[in-house]
């Protein structure tokens, strides 16, 4: 299986990288992709990567790092991206007007961007929103006036959100959170209406540990993905087997892995 959402750079998973490489696949997780949050992250992917086995990675800037986001960042990714073949999309990119970490003007600018630099290269858009929902829908819509390619990452919304994001043409990826009955019943609930063809995995690692692991581990893991895995799949009423099939397939026709 494939897990769409990894935070690489993290001292956890970077730490003895070989070993937990070895720990996710004696899982059953054959493929990662890892996520970039800002140019230096970018820049230390694509060369950590190179010789990894089974790991492809995005480029980009994440919300929270806009305001480091300058007139020559565009033009660094694109050099990026043509030197690295294992780079599948642009991301994180988007808007998070919930911790606002970075101004909401810089989270625009580094979006729209974005949003062309995914057009110039024509890759998929890696996407994370939180509390900003209209506001990137609307910016999403200047851009395309057709179906968009990309992936909502670690969507915790409800169904009426789940629609709106479903009608741009987007994947959704679902993370752990899922397993989280006190914050995750409205999204247990929407996860239900994700087509088959839409559906994506992922842990966000280290982070978004799920909430129903026994023993407690302190920190997430790609490893735990078969537990996501399960989780999912009992809520949609179908077999582990085939949410993991769906799931593969949509990640290798999104990020073209084959
Ligand atoms: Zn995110």
């Amino acid at each position: 299986m494939i897990d769409i959402g990894v935070n690489l750079t993290h001292p956890s998973l970077l730490t003895n990288v070989e070993q937990n490489i070895l720990d996710w696949q004696e899982a059953g997780v054959s493929n990662i992709i890892a996520i970039a949050s800002n140019i230096e992250e970018s820049e230390q992917l694509s060369s950590l990567i190179q010789k990894l086995k089974g790991i492809h990675t995005t480029l980009g800037c994440h919300p929270h790092h806009a305001d480091s986001w300058t007139h020559e960042s565009k033009g660094q990714l694109l050099a990026l991206f043509k030197t690295c073949a294992k780079a599948v999309a642009i991301g994180e990119t988007g808007l998070d007007f919930n911790r606002n970490y970075s101004s909401q003007e810089n989270q625009i600018r580094a979006f729209n961007e974005q949003i062309n630099l995914a057009q110039e290269v024509n890759l998929p858009l890696y996407l994370h929103e939180r509390d900003a929902e209209d506001t990137l829908i609307s910016i999403l819509n200047t851009h395309f006036d057709h179906e968009i390619n990309g992936v909502l990452h670690c969507f915790t919304a409800d169904k009426n959100t789940l629609k709106r994001y479903l009608d741009l043409g987007l994947y959704i990826g679902v993370t752990g959170w899922v397993c989280d009955e006190r914050r995750g019943q409205d999204l247990q609930e929407a996860i239900k209406y994700i087509p088959q063809d839409r559906i994506l995995i992922e842990t966000d690692a280290p982070y978004l540990l799920p909430r129903t692991l026994r023993p407690r581990p302190k920190k997430n893991h790609p490893k735990f993905l078969p537990h996501i895995a399960e989780q999912i799949a009992l809520i949609l009423n179908i077999q582990e087997k085939e949410l993991i099939r769906m799931s593969r397939s949509n990640t290798e026709r999104l990020f073209c892995l084959n």
